[in-house]
């Protein structure tokens, strides 16, 4: 009778984001606990392991494996087959194999671990208060990578060379910072240093300090603490780009940077010290919590508490406040030492993208910052912080980019890029079953944000080896990404409809094939009939659509700059439903009546638009989408009415004439505008739910899709999500992406490839 355990040898492929993450010396830790030999290695495909040794310990080394990976890691398969045993003892990491390029070969920056944190505040510690401290398992990836291989020669840290201890942590399989490419030390790393006036004088919004000499302090994070409790504005350089900080609760310092950024109403997002410190400002939900506390540490939009200690310049009549937590030591040390909330908010002047290269961020914020917090490891990528509110994310950007999502079925056939939109700006490129969404651009509207946009396109295409053969774009021949795309030569282009792609866009996530019927409302889109859609009730899948219902056509008056002032968009619905507007519009009547230069859309966006300016809300706007922001955030919650609306035909026309007015009574009857914002919220939402519950039962679906920057509105979601669910329908809404442009061309991508297949 044989007494030694039965040996058994297999291999497992890894696929997934697996390397770069500390996944090797993971399995290499793994394997040695359970004495079994063998080897792993990176291939172009992900990891490869082979191991070998008694047939329980094999067991457990399987089961074990995905439970227990590295917190950045992702495994999206493992597949496990037998080989012959070879007789093989030791376990060793094999070199990877050269020229191959991984499906997933950068992972997103990942906030500073608990690891890091403890050493960071250790006295004891060679990186005490080292404001660069990272490990296999946190820190900055994407924004420091220049190509691939994820090597440091071919990041940002190349110019620095690891010091001897630096440098064994690094190749030590068994030390938590093997192959950490941004390992560094005091001795041997970036470091930081503070530029203009170390005194923080008067804070004036005419006389910033633009004397540029390095301050000749010791210690810059506290020559910056000092500053900040004085009252100053540091522009401190980050992750993905500069931040404008100063104390939340100092009115006139938030004053002062609000009034030198130009920037009239926005809210600016805040960095709290600790969760706790979160908590005294916004309402948590267990969601909205572990967002806050998770790697991705994006701005979470929660409801403001009534007592929240910040400056009233913060966020002014807003409802909401955008709150982080520190996710870089340099914020960590920042926000420890002061001990209070900062605002931090992207280092711009209105309209432009955050800065992010040095002599640039200098020059740009030289009006508005005091002194500037700065250090010299390049920034490759500009990523500003990324937005989510609840389930929904609204903008997608640093510490969730370069993750690559999934496309329907067998995936592209040919490499493809796709361009997005014009607003809130992403890219996409796409290869075989993966496709992988750019950083937020932005606004393609000025140099900046398009050379970004071009120059992204080329480092992904870098990146993740894709030699785009199709081109997919919007049908907007004004759009500049749809110019860029039409620019290039040697490609197959396929024209995306705007709405069809936020359709198959929430299908394509969730795996969802169709058909569905898709309530899609948002601001503008160029209609398959040359007209702005925007309030579009489409049944399709990722293939195809139909256009089965729409709000009532009415006219856009002076074109662009009705979206600029509501207040014309309220003429406009005025006109259409018969009611004579103030004498005051009567020019923009006529010009509405007319026709001439006012063309006709479907836009649900401009319906919020001309509520709120007809409740006195507001007339114009100076950021997108504030007047519906600032009607929702007016909702009286106490208020159960609605208003009459409409609905007839193949297609279905939703026609709010009848809601038009009935607004237009209540304000001449005195009604609050918060009891109108209501009743219109509720009006919208039902004819939502009935127009999706009778065209989805007329075309044989039950599953309906809800997306479109207007569903940012989370009264407006949250009661049509709630209601179609309980009428039986099965309701998708984008979560890995954002309902608005910014999940364009996702979208266009599953549609492209789609029609390829
Ligand atoms: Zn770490
Ligand atoms: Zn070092």
């Amino acid at each position: 009778m044989n007494l030694v355990a039965r040996a058994r040898r297999i291999r497992v492929r890894v696929i997934g984001t697996v390397q770069g993450v500390g996944f090797r010396p993971y399995v290499y830790r793994l394997a040695g606990e359970l004495s079994l030999g063998g080897f792993v290695l990176n291939d172009a495909h992900g990891v490869l392991i082979e191991v070998e040794g008694d047939a329980a310990a094999v067991d457990r080394f399987v089961a074990r494996l995905p439970y227990e990976a590295p917190p950045l890691a992702v495994l999206e398969q493992v597949v496990v087959s037998d080989q012959a045993p070879s007789g093989a003892e030791s376990f060793t990491i094999v070199a990877s194999v050269a020229g191959s390029v991984p499906d997933a070969p950068v992972t997103p920056d990942s906030a500073t671990c608990d690891d890091c944190l403890r050493e960071l505040f250790d006295p004891a510690d060679r990186r005490f208060r080292y404001p660069f401290i990272n490990c296999t398992n946190c820190g900055p990836r994407f924004t420091i990578v220049r190509g691939v291989p994820y090597d440091r020669p071919l990041t940002t840290m190349a110019a620095f060379t690891m010091c001897p201890e630096c440098r064994a942590e690094y190749e030590d399989p068994g030390d938590r910072r093997f192959h950490a490419q941004p390992n560094a030390c005091p001795v041997c790393g970036p470091s930081l240093s503070l530029i203009g006036s170390p005194a923080p004088a008067a804070v004036s919004a005419t006389d910033p300090v633009s004397d540029t000499d390095p301050v000749s302090a010791a210690d810059p994070v506290s020559a910056t603490v000092a500053a900040l409790r004085a009252g100053a504005i540091v522009a401190i350089k980050g992750i993905g780009g500069y931040h404008l900080a100063c104390l939340a609760r100092d009115e006139r310092a938030v004053a002062a940077l609000r009034a030198r950024k130009h920037r009239e109403d926005k809210p600016f997002a805040l960095m709290a010290p600790s969760g706790a410190a979160a908590d005294s400002l916004v309402s948590l939900g267990s969601f909205a919590r572990e967002l806050l506390t998770g790697r991705a540490r994006p701005i979470v939009l929660a409801p403001r508490r009534p007592d929240a200690p910040v400056a009233e310049s913060v966020a002014p009549g807003a409802p909401e406040l955008g709150v982080m937590l520190p996710y870089s030591p340099l914020h960590h040390l920042l926000l420890n030492d002061v001990g209070e909330t900062l605002v931090m908010t992207s280092a711009n002047v209105s309209d432009e993208p955050i800065a992010f290269v040095d002599e640039d961020a200098l020059e740009r914020l030289r009006g508005i910052a005091d002194l500037f917090l700065v250090h010299d490891r390049p920034i490759q990528t500009r990523t500003d912080d990324s937005v989510v509110r609840a389930r929904t994310i609204l903008r997608r950007s640093r510490g969730y980019v370069p993750a690559a999502l999934s496309l329907p079925g067998a995936g592209t056939p040919r490499p493809l890029l796709a361009c997005g939109a014009e607003l809130k700006n992403t890219f996409c490129l796409a290869r075989g079953t993966r496709a992988w969404v750019s950083h937020h651009i932005g606004d393609l509207e000025n140099y900046e944000t398009l050379r970004s946009f071009t120059e992204g396109i080329e480092h992904f295409g870098r990146l993740f080896a894709v030699e785009p053969e199709v081109v997919a774009h919007d049908l907007h021949p004004e759009y500049l990404s749809t110019k860029y795309a039409l620019d290039l030569d040697g490609v197959e282009f396929v024209a995306v409809q705007h709405h069809h792609a936020h359709l198959a866009a929430c299908l394509a996530e969730h795996g969802e094939p169709g058909p569905a019927l898709g309530a899609i409302f948002d601001g503008t889109g160029y209609g398959l009939d040359g007209t702005i859609w925007g309030g579009e009730l489409l049944l399709g899948d990722v293939r195809s659509f139909r256009r089965v219902g729409s709000l009532l056509p009415v006219a856009l008056p002076g074109g662009a700059r009705a979206i600029k002032q509501p207040w014309r968009m309220a003429c406009a619905w005025l006109v259409a439903s018969g009611i004579e507007p103030p004498a005051a519009w009567r020019q923009i009547a006529e010009l509405a009546r007319s026709g001439l230069a006012s063309p006709p859309t479907t836009s649900m966006g401009r319906l919020f638009d001309a509520i709120a300016a007809l409740a006195g809300i507001r007339a114009e706007i100076n950021y997108e989408g504030q007047a519906a922001v600032e009607l929702e955030a007016a909702c009286d919650p106490h208020e159960h009415g609605a208003y009459p609306i409409a609905m007839s035909g193949e297609p279905l026309v939703i026609d709010p004439r009848e809601t038009i007015s009935a607004v237009a009574a209540d304000v001449a009857g005195g009604e609050p505008a918060g009891v109108i914002a209501r009743r219109f919220h509720r009006t919208i939402a039902r004819a939502t739910v009935d127009a999706c519950a009778a065209l989805a039962a007329a075309h044989g679906t039950d599953v309906v899709v809800l997306s479109g920057g207007v569903f940012q509105s989370r009264l407006l979601l949250e009661s049509a999500l709630e209601a179609l669910t309980a009428v039986g329908l099965r309701v998708l809404v984008p979560e890995r992406l954002p309902v608005n442009d910014g999940g364009i061309a996702y979208g266009q991508a599953a549609v492209a490839a789609a029609s390829l297949a």
